[in-house]
């Protein structure tokens, strides 16, 4: 005979960011009895940082093109977030009394652009669905017998004797807010392939003169078009104190860190007149200067700002280019300079600083609902697997849509297993 037991099955997660909540929410409404460990006192810390910056929820763009934007990973992501496609993250936001819209560039926000409401009602939501929350407990690593081990604040190893065990431990950057990335030893300990957690979205470095970097960090280059080999990004890139960040650099992130990986450096070349011909610039720059110093002339003829004009004498003796000077340089050689300044770029900045960070649990650790093969029970989301994406929604989008998969996979799990036979 087969009978149901008669309490609602136990399931942890461990995680309390977008992607472990997600999967809180999925179990809960399965029926599962849901308990949420976070090692901060409070949840969510990196998305609510996210909403500082208008909290940039998906993108509202053709969903093939959506999904190609998660390259090498766009294959494995794809089944994910054919379950949890934008516009169900939209219909789940506006659930949440939480309206979205899609701005001019297709990326959609909240229209509040904060994050606080929307994680307020949705912690309330959870809460009323009877999910409890354990703050300040830390993931440890895994028991002999393979249960998750969880200390308390004062180191007290907690019990955590669950049919499923959700990881949404996140990836390495911006630690302060929770995620350290110290997940990767205990899942290496248990022989699961972990890539290498590495900066994405981040800034580099360049070898700025002292009086380039104090007189120039923080000013704009805008706006401006960045290539590298046959890849061009329109958009801004900042001037740091040790080299460039900003958004058209954090979507070059990926190929410029693979590039610099492989040959030790690699030149940038920025295009600080994107909207003006090469041929156009040399007339304009073939004008007599009349006395004007180079600097008044190069900004009057060519339209260049102060940070334009000083990173082209920044630039000038770039050795893989013949050195050009800007006071008696032939027009046409100098808008071909100013059509493409070579920046060499010799390291990613620290991940702490980054937006996001690539590597992670290899796709092929999971099966098709993010259960480690190697730990049945055990189920990854989040950034904690392997795939990157530029800014423009595409990180919580996957974060959400992976969430969403793993707690309806364990879900199942736990509830299969609840079934028992006399
Ligand atoms: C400044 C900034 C702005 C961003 N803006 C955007 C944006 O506009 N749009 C966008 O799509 N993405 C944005 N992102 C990225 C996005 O916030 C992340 O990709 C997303 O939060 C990752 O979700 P997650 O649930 O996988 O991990 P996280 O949000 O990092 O959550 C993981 C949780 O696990 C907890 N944890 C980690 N280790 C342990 C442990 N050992 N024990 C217990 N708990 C642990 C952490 O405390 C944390 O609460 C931004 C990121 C930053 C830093």
């Amino acid at each position: 005979m087969t009978r149901l037991k008669p309490e609602k099955p136990r399931a942890i997660v461990i995680g309390a960011g977008p992607a472990g909540l997600m999967a809180a929410e999925r179990m809960a409404a399965a029926g599962l009895r849901v308990t949420v460990f976070d090692r901060m006192p409070s949840p969510a810390r990196k998305f609510l940082m996210a909403g500082r910056g208008g909290l940039n929820l998906t993108h509202g763009e053709n969903f093939g093109i959506f999904v190609g934007r998660y390259a090498e990973a766009a294959t494995a992501l794809a089944p994910m977030l054919d379950q949890f496609p934008p516009e169900a993250l939209r219909a789940w936001s506006a659930e949440l009394g939480e309206d979205t819209f899609k701005g001019s560039s297709g990326r959609v926000f909240p229209r509040s652009f904060k994050a606080s409401p929307l994680l307020r009602a949705w912690l309330r939501r959870l809460d009323a669905a009877g999910v409890e929350f354990k703050m300040r407990h830390a993931f440890k690593g895994f028991s002999p017998e393979g249960a998750a081990v969880i200390h308390d604040a004062d180191g007290k190893v907690v019990e955590t004797e669950a049919r499923a065990c959700v990881l949404a431990l996140g990836g390495a950057s911006w630690p302060r807010l929770g995620s350290d990335g110290g997940w990767v030893n205990a899942l290496q300990a248990q022989g699961v392939d972990v890539r290498p957690l590495r900066p994405s979205n981040c800034g580099f470095e360049a070898r700025w003169s002292d009086i380039f970097a104090s007189r120039f960090a923080g000013t704009p280059l805008k706006p401006v078009t960045l290539s590298l080999g046959d890849e061009h990004v329109r958009g801004e890139a900042m001037v740091t104190a040790h080299g460039l960040e900003g958004g058209a650099v954090y979507a070059m992130s990926a190929r410029l860190r693979e590039t610099i990986a492989a040959q030790g450096s690699c030149v940038l070349n920025i295009d600080l007149r994107p909207d003006v011909s090469t041929e156009v610039l040399a007339e304009r720059l073939a004008r007599p200067r009349a006395g004007q110093s180079t600097s008044t002339f190069l900004r009057k003829a060519a339209g260049l700002q102060p940070v334009g004009v000083a990173l082209l004498r920044e630039t000038e003796p770039e050795k893989t280019r013949p050195t050009l000077s800007l006071a008696t340089a032939d027009p046409r050689a100098l808008a071909e300079r100013i059509k493409q300044v070579p920046v060499r770029l010799h390291a990613t900045r620290p991940i702490d600083r980054a937006i996001s960070s690539a590597g992670g649990v290899a796709w092929s650790e999971c099966d098709a609902g993010l259960m480690l093969t190697r730990l049945p029970g055990v189920f990854v989301c989040g950034e904690m697997l392997d795939w990157e994406a530029p800014t423009g929604g595409y990180l919580l989008q996957a974060c959400f849509a992976t969430g969403y998969v793993a707690g309806g996979a364990a879900a199942e799990w736990a509830m299969r297993e609840r079934v028992v036979t006399d």
